[in-house]
């Protein structure tokens, strides 16, 4: 007995449902982790941005974002990541490691993830002003990068973009008041 064609495609069809499904769960498991780092960057007072990289499902690096702390331009979440994760394993290639972000990266970032070799970008929400993984550039794309990076943009989209709405929006509100 041979099975049917229709047989043979629903089986191809659950199988890419079930891989789907089990990929949402690691971005959102590790989105999570990001949206932590996030949290302690907005009680330093600073835009709450925050990343973890990952490899083999363990994380390697955290980083928020310190730009204010640190008062220097390049201080983004995904650039202290980086930097710790070359760090902790003492190569500047960061092959078979995703990054998690909780704002699409702009284009230093997405330089930088390009440079480091990563293999995955995840994030959160989209940054519709300056976004280099899609939403004004794609940089990430661009075979003249020669990087090999996948993109996945939306995850725990909500919860992400509240967390930056909400920071401007106190700080708005605290001007306001003070006047
Ligand atoms: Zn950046």
């Amino acid at each position: 007995m041979s099975i049917s064609r229709e047989q043979r495609l629903e089986k191809k069809r659950l199988k890419a449902e079930a891989e789907q499904a089990a990929l949402d769960r690691y971005a959102q498991k590790f989105m999570r982790l990001a949206i932590k780092q996030a949290r302690v960057a907005e009680r330093k007072g600073e835009v709450p941005i925050g990343a973890v990289i990952v490899k083999d499902g363990k994380v390697v690096a955290r980083g928020h974002n310190q730009r204010e702390q640190k008062l220097l331009a390049t201080a983004h979440a995904e650039i202290l990541a980086i930097n710790s994760a070359c760090k902790r394993l003492g190569d500047w290639r960061l092959n078979g490691c995703d990054i998690f972000v909780t704002l699409e990266p702009c284009t230093m970032c997405a330089g930088a993830i390009a440079n480091a070799r990563i293999d995955r970008v995840f994030f959160g929400a989209y940054e519709k002003k300056g976004g280099a993984c899609g939403s004004v550039h794609d940089v990430l794309s661009n075979t003249g990068l020669n990087a090999n990076v996948t993109v996945a943009g939306g995850v725990l989209e909500a919860e992400c973009s509240s967390l930056i709405t909400a920071f401007f929006e106190n700080k708005r509100n605290k001007i306001a008041n003070s006047r």
